[in-house]
């Protein structure tokens, strides 16, 4: 016997879960399935970022970072505390219980708003089915008027460096190592990379990452990947660019790694090495022979600018389908989805995605890079505004980095804001309001900041494109 739903959801990560509830808000009869598995065997809903990205890795952030701050600033504050220890166990069943409270949370919200909420492996059948194999073996198959792909990414693993778990690992593992690796090998120096380096450098690794480009962070706008690289330098987070690692091997409980840059074959022995060279799409036995779902070159579901994809009534959202791989980005395709299948207005507008990096100082950005915009043509001007000029920045002792609005030069429109300093990532959310509502500069200008805020600095550096900013010199 099958079951019948308006919709059915396969995967409930950020992407899946909130399509799942509102479409329940839509007053349609939705279920979600989702074969996660923790490393204690136990499913839990939330998908890579409740369980293994976001959410635990800003814990350990916050945490590792606490620490730091404990160790080096607090005698600055005038506080002293006796001799500062870390208790990595305490830290990792905090980051744990997050994870635990966060998850069970996604249970409760299926519950209370009538989403159906399962677990196992999901397979789209021809026709709109969905088989579902539960754990203990069961099978049911749920007819679906529509289906929303949800099923994320994975790690990519490379050949010449073979993942073990222990000494070799991916960020998951890196996620939930039990004590602190006195050496740490990093291999790729994007998002990830730079989180989970600078949480095991606080805690007392010496950290190498090994970047294959030459160009440290050459998506972000390049003003403020020169002032991250100078700050991780002061860190001490060795980062090596332009370098190819060619092979590891795990030799008496070390890492042995081959790397090559210009100057030749270099060796370096890691305690731990964490691969952290990008997510693939995650399709593994999610679609049977005939459903007419097409995946294109990279492995990505093909979809429109709706999230359609090849076959009729059924979609595909977050990771697995094209564009940035970031949690925000898959919920508002989630909830674009939702709508239209329910026949309201849907739409995601994919230039007014913001992106954050979690190190400290944070960066945030929004937009296009100056570098985007001086390649496209468009006269512009910039305006840019360093916390060290900013009160509250200073009784924050994180008096570091800058904000920074580029704008068009003809009608003044905000095209790109790029952060880098204190609490970047919840700074960049006026820029994304403001570009979402196609202002410009001049009505940032008009808008009060209150005093002394972090915020100011984004009203600033609005009012240094026009040379017209109060607490900088205007260059
Ligand atoms: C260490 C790390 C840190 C990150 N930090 C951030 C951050 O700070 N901010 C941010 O925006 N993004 C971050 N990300 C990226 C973010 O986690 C992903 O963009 C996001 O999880 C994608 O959501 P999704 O729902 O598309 O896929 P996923 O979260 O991967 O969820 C997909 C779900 O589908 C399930 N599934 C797959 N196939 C099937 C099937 N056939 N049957 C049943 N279930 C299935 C999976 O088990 C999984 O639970 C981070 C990622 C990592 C690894």
């Amino acid at each position: 016997m099958s079951e019948a739903y308006d919709v059915v959801v396969i995967g409930a990560g950020p992407a899946g879960y909130p399509a799942a509830i509102r479409a329940a808000q839509n007053k349609l009869k939705v279920a979600c399935v989702d074969e996660w598995r923790n490393t204690d065997g136990g499913y839990a809903f939330g998908g890579t970022c409740l369980n293994a990205g976001c959410i635990p890795s800003k814990a350990l952030l916050e945490s590792s970072e606490l620490y730091e701050r404990a160790k080096e600033e607090l005698s600055h504050h005038g506080l002293k505390i006796g001799a500062l220890e870390l208790d990595l166990a305490q830290m990792q069943k905090r980051r744990a219980s997050i994870v635990k409270a966060m998850t069970q949370g996604i249970t409760a919200l299926f519950k209370a708003s009538g989403v159906v909420g399962l677990q196992g492996h999901a397979r789209l059948l021809t026709g709109n089915q969905v088989l579902v194999k539960s754990a203990d073996g069961g099978e049911k198959t749920l007819q679906a008027k529509h289906v929303v792909l949800a099923s994320g990414s994975t790690p990519i693993r490379l050949n010449a460096v073979p993942h073990d778990g222990t000494h070799i690992i991916d960020s998951w593992n890196a996620l939930e190592l039990d004590a602190v690796p006195a050496r740490l090998g990093v291999i790729g120096a994007g998002v990830i990379g730079l989180e989970l380096g600078s949480v095991w450098r606080r805690l007392g690794s010496e950290v190498t990452v090994l970047e294959a480009l030459e160009e440290f962070l050459p998506t972000v706008d390049q003003t403020i990947a020169r002032e991250a690289q100078r700050h991780f330098k002061k860190q001490r987070l060795d980062i090596k660019l332009g370098t190819k690692v060619a092979r590891a091997s795990v030799t008496d409980g070390a890492v042995d790694v081959v790397y090559a840059d210009a100057q030749g074959e270099h060796a370096l022995k890691v305690d731990k090495l964490v691969v952290a060279v990008g997510r693939r799409p995650f399709t593994e036995d999610l679609l049977a022979q005939g459903t007419g779902v097409e995946l294109d070159a990279r492995g990505f579901i093909r979809v429109d600018e709706h999230c359609r994809t090849t076959a009729a009534n059924v979609w595909a959202i977050g990771d697995v389908v094209r564009g940035p791989m970031l949690a925000h980005k898959g919920k508002e395709e989630g909830i674009m989805v939702a709508e239209l299948i329910a026949g309201r207005y849907g739409e995601v507008n994919y230039k007014v995605i913001p992106s954050v990096i979690y190190t400290a100082p944070e960066i945030a950005w929004v937009g296009q890079t100056e570098e985007q915009v001086k390649a496209s043509g468009r006269a512009y001007k910039v305006g840019a505004f360093p916390f060290a000029a900013s009160g509250r920045a200073r009784a924050m002792d994180a008096a570091q980095g800058m904000a920074k609005i580029v704008s068009a030069q003809d009608d003044d429109e905000i095209l790109g804001v790029h952060i880098i300093g204190p609490m970047a990532g919840e700074l960049i959310s006026e820029a994304v309001l403001a570009m979402e509502y196609s202002a410009s500069t001049e009505d940032i200008q008009r808008t009060i900041h209150a005093h002394p805020t972090l915020s100011e600095a984004i009203h600033e550096a609005a009012l240094a494109a026009d040379k017209r900013a109060i607490d900088t010199i205007n260059r």
